[in-house]
């Protein structure tokens, strides 16, 4: 029965549906953590809107769990299920940009990396994150941490309008003027609402920033992050840091003597006029002198990439993640005792900001609540060793144990492994039982599911 009705779904879809029986099956289900192999019954590779409505329609009337990809980069695996259907959009990969309106229309198949080649031809950004392979539907819908949050915001700060397949296979636009509701929830509630197909980013005229990486010895870790810990806090918007322990990687650009060194960082972007750059920067090199300090000019896209090298998709990651508030001199002796402890090459933490403009946005104007914390932590244990997952979970759950006393309560969702519903909760805060109203009016029978995922209400 099922297969006469797939050969039909088939013959409707632009693009492909893939089944386990097919060659490109196993590429396709494949995300980038590894740590995860999970074997749907179908990916349907959408081409289009009218793909997309066509396997929402299918899934629902099939009664199938439903994933939705987009770059397939979700910390929980989140972009991929088992036995059920995977909407995968990473054929849709068209950006429009609007240079008189300063506006991209992005498909939702796109990656940080595609939006960041479009707009930078037009000497524009859209604010996103730190590894051009993410997914921008992910990222953006469930918040979007970079570069450019003390400047400009979370990645939904610049969202204007989002077009939906909702549950019922209805198209509808989510906008300040339509269905307000929706774009509320979408603003950091995560793909629990429908399937965004698109989204319209306002654009920022930022084009060539100076940024880059500032080591310090694992030794000066206590002095760096006091300073730092002071200095985020009033520092102008301009100027975006996030601190870091990271092992020195065993090649360019780094010099020998620091190769698989321990050490602390910041790595900073300043959006500033360049001409002052080197005056703004003259305090922050002269605190402390880095033991290597590769700021300097560089193309957003290019700092937007930067990383990517180190972290090519299938390692293993597990992490853990908190929102702080304030960072306590017990709290950076405890992050040093961990921190100094990195299992594995790959494996890391980091604070980024959350204060700046993404702080001026009210804690209910979107689905984001936690607009007043200072920092998103993330601990990430990650290695290319299947057999060394042990040993990189067990290191991020230890840190952040010994952390987790001095956060703020919840954590960014987009940092999180399945943790359950009470993190779920503690994250949304006061907008939990909003969004529980606005799920249960646009998905009353949790469809979508596969993602951290808010239930309707029974009462409907
Ligand atoms: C190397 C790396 C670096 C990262 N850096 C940052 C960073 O700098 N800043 C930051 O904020 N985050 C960062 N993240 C976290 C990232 O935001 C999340 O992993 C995010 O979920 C990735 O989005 P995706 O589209 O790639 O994910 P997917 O795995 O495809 O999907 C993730 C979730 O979003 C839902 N979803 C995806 N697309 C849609 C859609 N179109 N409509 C509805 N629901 C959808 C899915 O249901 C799923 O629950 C990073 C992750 C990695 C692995």
């Amino acid at each position: 029965m099922l297969t006469e009705q797939t050969t039909q779904l088939q013959t409707g879809l632009r693009g492909k549906l893939i089944q386990p029986e097919d060659a490109d099956y196993d590429i396709s289900r494949k995300v980038y953590n590894g740590m995860f192999d999970k074997r749907p019954s179908m990916i349907a590779r959408c081409a289009d809107v009218a793909d997309v409505i066509a396997a929402v329609n299918f899934a629902r009337e099939n009664n199938l769990l439903i994933a939705i990809k987009g770059g397939g980069h979700n910390a929980a695996g989140l972009g991929m299920c088992d036995n059920g259907m995977v909407i995968d959009l990473s054929p849709m990969k068209g950006v429009y940009v609007n240079p008189k309106k300063k506006t991209a229309l992005v498909q939702a198949g796109c990656t940080l990396g595609d939006v960041d080649h479009a707009t930078h031809a037009f000497g524009m950004a859209v604010p996103s994150g730190i590894n051009s392979t993410t997914g921008i539907s992910g990222l953006t819908l469930g918040g979007g941490l970079g570069h450019l949050t003390r400047k400009c915001g979370l990645t939904i700060d610049s969202l204007l309008e989002a077009d939906v397949v909702l549950a019922d296979g209805s198209c509808v636009r989510a906008s300040a003027t339509e269905n307000k509701d929706l774009f509320w929830a979408l603003r950091g509630g995560g793909g629990n609402f429908g399937v965004v197909t698109s989204f319209l980013f306002k654009l920022h005229p930022i084009s060539t920033v100076y940024a880059g990486p500032m080591l310090w010895d694992i030794s000066d870790s206590k002095e760096v992050m006091q300073w730092y810990r002071d200095y985020i806090k009033d520092a102008p918007d301009d100027i975006n840091g996030f601190f870091a322990f990271l092992t020195v990687p065993p090649g360019e650009p780094f010099p020998e003597h620091l190769h698989l060194k321990k050490m602390c960082g910041i790595v900073w972007c300043y959006t500033g006029p360049l001409k002052e750059a080197e005056e703004f920067f003259k305090p922050i090199r002269s605190f402390k002198t880095p033991a290597l300090d590769l700021v300097g000019p560089i193309p957003v896209p290019a700092l937007q990439s930067m990383f990517d090298p180190l972290y090519p998709p299938g390692l293993q990651w597990y992490w853990k993640a908190d929102f702080v508030n304030e960072l306590s001199d017990e709290a950076i002796d405890l992050h040093i005792m961990h921190g100094s402890q990195l299992p594995t090459m790959l494996s890391t933490m980091h604070l980024y900001p959350i204060n700046g403009e993404a702080s001026r946005i009210g804690k209910k104007a979107t689905a984001w609540s936690s607009r007043n914390a200072t920092w998103a932590e993330v601990i990430v244990g990650v290695d290319p060793e299947p057999a060394n997952k042990d040993i990189i979970t067990n290191w991020a759950k230890e840190y952040w144990n010994a952390l987790h006393p001095y956060s703020a309560g919840g954590a960014y969702i987009n940092f999180m492994m399945e943790e359950g519903e009470d993190r779920i909760k503690a994250t949304y805060g006061d907008n939990y039982k909003k969004l529980i109203k606005i799920k249960t009016k646009y998905d009353p029978k949790n469809l979508f599911k596969v993602n951290q995922n808010i239930k309707p209400s029974q009462k409907g």
